[in-house]
């Protein structure tokens, strides 16, 4: 993984906050070194709080109009402004053929022309994470034009950590020390995601994994990645 103003690099997330979790102190690191980068979210992130099929409320439109502000704010933050909302409920992609998400996928890839992607493991529990990685494998089939040289997969704290057997092995490591803080000032935008600890996605939970990370390769922080695929 190296970065430069060749870089075209896209997230391609299934839910607003996912690449500040991810992946967000990459990103910082990756637009220091110059790289373009586009982020295109599957789906929203709040229907999954509401009961099933109760989706005309003035709250749910509401709650929805805020997470895409915040998502606008952290990625403000984060320095990245080309980015997609998809419109798929939270935690029902299983509800939508896999072909309509590749269809996505392969529309963003042929207008960004991305180097490099990153989207989610499937060792989650979040089953659009699972889909989201599913939907990405069969973009990047090799029969067409636009195809990252370049594939990696992160991680989301919860969701990842919550598996019963978990089978993400990270090989990449980025030290992302100097980073931290932007990280935690995108994250601090999605409001309503963050629980006190020990619940993952707190403040001390983040930094527990990134640290965790970290050590594996000798840095203090650390975002993990898996290699899926380089052509060299
Ligand atoms: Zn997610």
């Amino acid at each position: 993984m190296y970065f430069d103003s060749k870089t075209r690099l896209l997230v391609v997330a299934a839910h607003p906050d996912d690449e500040v979790l991810g992946c967000g102190g990459t990103l910082v690191k990756a637009i220091e070194a110059g790289a373009q980068i586009a982020v295109i979210f599957l789906g929203e992130g709040v229907s999954s709080r509401f009961p099933v099929g109760e989706y005309n409320s003035p709250e749910f439109a509401q709650q929805t109009a805020q997470r895409k502000k915040e998502a606008e704010s952290a990625l403000e933050i984060l320095g990245i402004e080309r980015v997609r909302y998809g419109k798929m409920l939270c935690t029902q992609f299983d509800t939508h053929p896999l072909l309509s998400i590749v269809k996505e996928i392969e529309k963003e890839m042929e207008s960004f022309q991305p180097t490099v992607l990153f989207t989610h493991n499937p060792s989650e529990v979040n089953i659009d994470h699972r889909i989201t990685y599913e939907a990405v494998e069969v973009a990047c089939r090799p029969t067409r034009k636009w195809i990252p040289k370049e594939i990696y997969t992160f991680e989301i704290i919860c969701s990842g950590g919550w598996k019963f057997n978990p089978y993400f092995k990270p090989n990449i490591f980025v030290d992302i020390s100097q980073y931290w803080d932007k990280k935690m000032e995108a994250w601090h935008c999605y409001e309503g995601e963050a629980r006190p600890f020990p619940f993952p996605r707190s403040n001390e939970g983040l930094k527990t994994l990134a640290n965790y990370r970290g050590m594996a390769v000798g840095v203090e922080k650390a975002e993990a990645f898996c290699l899926v695929r380089l052509v060299v």
